[in-house]
């Protein structure tokens, strides 16, 4: 495992990324995360490599450009330094550099097999490449560095073949040491027509092969100066240079947007990965497809980041809800939720693959979705039960005033609480969703067009027995008065008091028809079932009347009225030479004759003399209704008559045998 070199500032820390074995490091993230603080550098930071013969002096340069401390290889050792790629940061730039080691392997008779491969890794990363080479090699066009150059032309051709002019890499030729005899333009002529020369015999993938080498790649040439025999000029060009790579506004600026390999610094570490691992298996490289992995890859990521936060900030909804509360704000409580999740999404995975981003973007907005809608649909039920509620008690309350039409009342009361349903409903209803309330709110209204059926259902029924009530009040003294004395009017005075007790609670049941919106149809249905239970009634108090001993009672009354009472109503006392016979005999024949009259009720309009009668019904035989005394009870009445009239009788006559005796 590589050690960074500990640094004041940290940020130049750099990490063997490929080692001599072709590994990749796992530390890229946690270098480009914590040593130099590139996380949220998205686009805006730039990567270069450096490419070159051993030992001329790359490590040496770009610490002196960009103040790295790569290895240099020591002038009294001549030890190699370590083979692989490094990469590390430029001191208070957003630069990445990579040195790549031991690009020379054809001069040590090595196979080419790693320059091969890290070529193709730079160019798929980096923006810029520098060739670095001492002047002495420009125009050797057998020597090591065109073969290298030969090199990174094809495997170009073989990443970015297809997508000519969509991502060009700057190839900026260091040319050092140089003595000045032979000006910069004429080296860089030679080196074009060299570089001309080796694009003429690449063999190119078919149908590129009149393709340009100006259609991947800008050239850019300079000199640096002898270091050791010209120190301060060295340096002062070294200072020029350092400008290319830091002012923007610099007119060799060398970091054009065009170079850029569109991988945001958060996904590096994935995106160089994968690339390096399809590189050392021989895999076809495709950037493209690498990009969209990536993107994939990242915006995955991100999101299930930006969903754990989403899960803790939504936990708090469930428990109020499924025990039935209404959350409240929880619309806006939602939505604020679902953008922060969205924001922090869009926030990282904007900068990756369009089409992969735009698709994803829709995935975390339905998943955030779906995982609301559960309070959507929780809340709307509460909201519901909530309504309900509400109805029926407003229902209940509006009912208790006087003159309360139940119609207005239930109509209200159902808007009031469908209004408050529907601005519930509206309230948590998310933008960007397929959430829908139509058919809660429907079954709403139907259960408050049921709940307002049963409620005045109730209501009615309540009337009608208070009606029953009143019906039975009024009968039931004028009845017990009649039958009290028996006589020829006596039903006719019953069949009045029915008809008077009738109209009073017809009247009462045409004013609350009004309040309970009765129907032609139900109203005559009702008025007829309440005549026939006030007859029920009338006949339960002639029966409670005519029971047993008390009906004996008042016939024994009236008997005692007739036989012990004189013309003027006096007490008789019987004398010695009175006839009891008769009078006796009278008062109990009349008296007998009681029994028939009350044995059945005879139902006509004393006024109109008309039969009255009532419709029967299953339970209802008005003819039965008439009956009050069985002809079994009229017999045994009769006979307990007779048999009480028989000892008042004998006491008569006793009473005036011992008046004689005094
Ligand atoms: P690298 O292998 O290409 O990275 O080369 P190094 O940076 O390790 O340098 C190799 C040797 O060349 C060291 O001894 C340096 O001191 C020396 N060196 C560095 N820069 C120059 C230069 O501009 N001119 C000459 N002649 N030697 C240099
Ligand atoms: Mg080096």
């Amino acid at each position: 495992m590589d050690t960074p070199r500990p640094h004041p500032s940290g940020s130049l820390a750099q990490l063997h990324l490929i080692d001599e074995e072709k590994k990749f490091s796992q530390e890229l993230s946690t270098y480009v995360d914590q040593k130099w603080n590139l996380k949220d550098a998205g686009f805006n930071y730039n990567v270069l490599a450096v490419f070159g013969s051993q030992s001329t002096g790359k490590s040496t340069l770009l610490n002196r450009l960009f103040g790295t401390q790569f290895d240099v290889m020591s002038e009294s050792s001549r030890q190699q330094t370590t083979k692989g790629i490094w990469i590390s940061k430029g001191k208070d730039m957003k630069v990445l550099i990579m040195d790549v080691e031991g690009t020379d392997g054809r001069e040590r008779g090595e196979d080419q097999d790693f320059e091969r491969k890290s070529a193709l890794f730079s160019l798929a990363t980096s923006e810029v490449l520098i060739v670095n080479m001492w002047e002495h090699q420009v125009g050797l066009y057998n020597g090591a560095n065109m073969g290298l150059l030969k090199t990174v032309f094809e495997v170009n051709l073989q990443l970015f073949g297809s997508n000519r002019g969509k991502e060009k890499t700057l190839l900026l030729f260091v040319i050092r040491d140089h003595v000045g005899a032979t000006p910069l333009a004429n080296l860089s002529n030679t080196l074009k027509a060299d570089l001309d020369r080796i694009w003429q015999g690449l063999s190119k993938p078919e149908g590129l092969e009149n393709c340009k080498i100006l259609d991947y790649f800008d050239f850019s040439f300079t000199t640096l100066a002898h270091k050791l025999l010209q120190p301060e000029r060295f340096e002062e060009e070294v200072a020029l240079l350092r400008q290319r790579f830091i002012e923007p506004s610099n007119p060799d600026y060398v970091f054009k947007p065009q170079y850029s390999k569109r991988v945001p610094a958060d996904g590096l570490h994935v995106y160089a990965e994968a690339i390096w691992e399809k590189i050392v298996t021989n895999k076809d490289l495709d950037l493209p497809t690498q990009q969209e992995l990536l993107a994939q890859f990242r915006c995955d990521e991100i999101a299930n980041l930006a969903f754990v936060t989403f899960k803790d900030s939504i936990r708090d909804f469930r428990h109020p809800i499924e025990s039935g509360q209404l959350v409240e704000n929880l619309g806006p409580k939602m939505r604020e939720i679902r953008d922060v999740a969205i924001k922090s999404f869009v926030k990282d995975a904007s900068r990756y693959h369009a089409e992969v981003y735009k698709r994803k973007h829709a995935e975390v907005l339905t998943k955030a979705n779906s995982m609301l809608e559960s309070f959507f649909v929780g809340q709307l039920k509460n909201l519901h039960k909530k309504a309900v509620s509400q109805f029926s008690s407003e229902l209940q309350q509006a009912l208790k005033k006087d003159g309360a039409e139940f119609g207005a009342v239930s109509a209200t009361a159902k808007d009031n609480a469908t209004a408050f349903f529907l601005q519930g409903a509206a309230a948590i209803k998310l933008e960007e969703t397929d959430w829908e309330y139509e058919e809660e709110q429907f079954q709403l209204e139907q259960d408050l067009q049921e709940f307002a059926a049963t409620q005045r259902e109730k209501e009615l029924s309540k009337m009608l027995t208070g009606l029953e009530k009143q019906i039975k009040k009024d009968l039931e003294d004028p009845i017990k008065l009649a039958l009290d004395h028996p006589g020829p009017g006596m039903w006719g005075r019953v069949i009045t008091t029915y008809h008077h007790t009738m109209s009073r609670a017809e009247e009462l049941l045409h004013k609350k028809a009004r309040t309970f919106e009765l129907g032609q149809e139900e109203q005559q249905t009702l008025e007829e079932n309440l005549r026939r239970q006030g007859w029920v009634l009338l006949t339960m108090k002639v029966q409670e009347e005519s029971v047993d001993g008390l009906l004996l009672y008042k016939l024994l009354n009236r008997f005692e009225e007739k036989f012990q009472r004189d013309e003027r109503g006096l007490p008789r006392v019987w004398k010695p030479d009175d006839d009891i016979d008769t009078p006796f005999r009278k008062a109990r024949d009349e008296t007998l004759e009681l029994i028939p009259l009350y044995a059945k009720i005879k139902a006509l309009d004393p006024t109109t003399g008309e039969e009255f009668s009532l419709e029967s019904t299953d339970d209802f035989d008005f003819d039965q209704s008439l009956r009050v005394l069985s002809e079994t009870r009229q017999q045994e009445l009769t006979t307990q008559l007779k048999r009480k009239t028989d000892a008042s009788f004998v006491e008569a006559k006793r009473s005036v045998v011992s008046t004689q005796v005094k």
